[in-house]
């Protein structure tokens, strides 16, 4: 074997599972079609799930200091400034949910940090290297690439996007639908002297919905801008004049676009792969499912299959790896149902349109009733989140749970009770409750009575976290 999991695609999500595969010792390569990296802003809401992620992935840190939190929108009718819009309601840090709200940042610029932490682990993206056939048997994939190479590996891992080759070569139905009655012009450009403290929304007083976006790319001279497009009208080519001539009607001029560095016609395209695996090859992100840009999911959702997959091809266990569809593709199509949501409204005129709920967060998604999750009672199940909670150790230094969970281990967190003795690897810690004295190098303590809290369990209960922090069994 000349390596055990081969990626195709180092979009975020090759990229994501490069990392989770890398720092567990796991052999792999990323090859990416493309002579060059992507460049432009893409999918630039990062989900607070996927802001937790990238804090267990070491990648936190650069992300928040690339990016930028969300700013309100000045509404512009008629050339004139008739209020202002939040997408997201402000909603403070607590215990258990450290990163409440989305956070900014152009995808290329992501994907620059993410290729920058796998490089630590010696891992490179291959570029010009693209997929071109392969073929599987009982121990392996045998697969081509357009250099002429052949490799061999034990798991293969289309992460090649929404016009997947592995998908396509494994005969994987692409169900859903292109709806050519809607386009949109989208892309990066400089817009003085916009003020990048907002975005802004130029509308016609006669069709105020059917206006043209900008949102500051945190960190560039650059707003991300979207056009509608009506039939037979603007392309990529002819798209900066065009845009600035129908930003002129609407403004009265005073806006220059300038230094398009990156545009694309967008139509909606809902589509979700029938199976996420066959055998020793696996979809992960987009080349799985496309998801309208409305609601910022699709980005997200590839970094989250990746991070569901990496622990479970490292395992390779039969039981692991035939649970990731079940989990990721239910997630999937509820996201794909949440973004298809928020597009309806756009189409339909919808006043709160712009408005985004929690369900957008992707806090809250469960793998309740999976393969790995057996059913049970309480305030945290088996599939859940493994919430977050502040904690002093035994030597009284601060400590969270997340800080716990950190690393590619599972960690057991014991109630009370005993003091830990595991029988097997994995860290095992005691939380104790406020008033108790720690005995034990594993022991910690629950100051503020928050871990208790929001894990709802009883004394002497043991919850058992997966490497990827979703809560994998209670038990007594
Ligand atoms: C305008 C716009 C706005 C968006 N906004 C958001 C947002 O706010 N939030 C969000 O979460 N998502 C958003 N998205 C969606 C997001 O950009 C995608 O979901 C994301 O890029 C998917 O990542 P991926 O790694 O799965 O695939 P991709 O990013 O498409 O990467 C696939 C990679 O595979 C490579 N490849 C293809 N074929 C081969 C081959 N045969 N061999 C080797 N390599 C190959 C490609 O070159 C590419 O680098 C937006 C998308 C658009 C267009």
């Amino acid at each position: 074997m000349d390596v055990r999991v081969l990626i195709a695609g180092a979009g975020p999500t090759g990229l994501t599972l490069g990392i989770d595969l890398a720092r567990r010792g796991v052999g792999v390569r990323i090859v990416d079609k493309a002579g060059a990296h992507f460049v432009g802003s893409r999918g630039d809401g990062i989900q607070p799930r996927t802001l937790e992620v990238f804090e267990d992935l070491g990648v936190l840190g650069a992300v928040l200091a690339a990016g930028g939190a969300p700013v309100p929108m000045k509404v512009h009718i008629g050339g004139r400034v008739v209020g202002e819009r939040t997408m997201f309601d402000a909603v403070q840090p607590s215990p258990s949910t450290p990163y409440p709200g989305p956070w900014f940042l152009g995808q290329s610029q992501t994907e620059g940090i993410l290729r920058d932490r796998l490089a630590e682990f010696g891992v490179h993206v291959e570029l010009g290297t693209g997929l071109t056939c392969f073929e599987q048997d009982d121990d392996g994939v045998t697969a081509t690439l357009d250099t002429g190479e052949v490799v061999r590996a034990a798991y293969l891992v289309g992460a090649d996007g929404g016009r997947s080759l592995v998908r396509k070569a494994s005969g994987i139905a692409f169900e859903g639908t292109t709806d050519e009655t809607i386009r949109m012009l989208l892309g990066d450009v400089r817009a003085d002297p916009l003020d990048h403290a907002y975005g802004h929304w130029f509308g016609a007083p006669d069709d105020p919905m059917r206006g043209i976006v900008f949102s500051p790319l945190p960190g560039t001279p650059h707003f991300q801008f979207g056009a509608p497009l009506g039939e037979g009208d603007l392309d990529v080519e002819t798209a900066l004049p065009a845009v600035q001539s129908r930003l002129d009607a609407l403004t009265g001029g005073g806006v220059v676009l300038s230094d398009l560095v990156w545009s694309t016609v967008w139509r909606p395209n809902v589509r979700l792969a029938a199976r996420f695996r066959d055998r020793r090859v696996f979809l992960a992100g987009d080349a799985a499912h496309v998801h309208p840009p409305t609601g910022g999911q699709g980005l997200n959702t590839g970094v989250q299959d990746a991070y569901n997959l990496g622990w479970k091809l490292a395992d390779g266990s039969p039981e692991l790896l035939d649970s990731y569809e079940a989990e990721r593709r239910t997630v999937a199509a509820r996201v794909l149902g949440i973004s298809t949501g928020i597009m309806q409204k756009y189409a339909d005129g919808e006043e709160d349109a712009y408005k985004r709920g929690d369900d957008t967060r992707q806090l809250d998604v469960t793998y309740r009733g999976g393969p790995l999750s057996p059913r049970a009672t309480g305030l945290v199940r088996p599939g859940d989140r493994a919430p977050d909670a502040p904690l002093r150790a035994a030597d009284r230094a601060q400590v969270r749970l997340f800080e716990l969970f950190r690393g590619p281990h599972a960690t057991r967190l014991r109630f009370g009770g005993r003091p830990a003795d595991p029988s097997d690897d994995v860290p095992t810690y005691r939380i104790l409750a406020g008033g108790d004295r720690p005995a034990d190098p594993g022991d910690v303590i629950d100051v503020g009575g928050f871990a208790h809290a929001a894990y709802g369990v009883r004394a002497g209960e043991e919850v058992l976290v997966r490497p990827d922090g979703y809560v994998w069994s209670v038990t007594v």
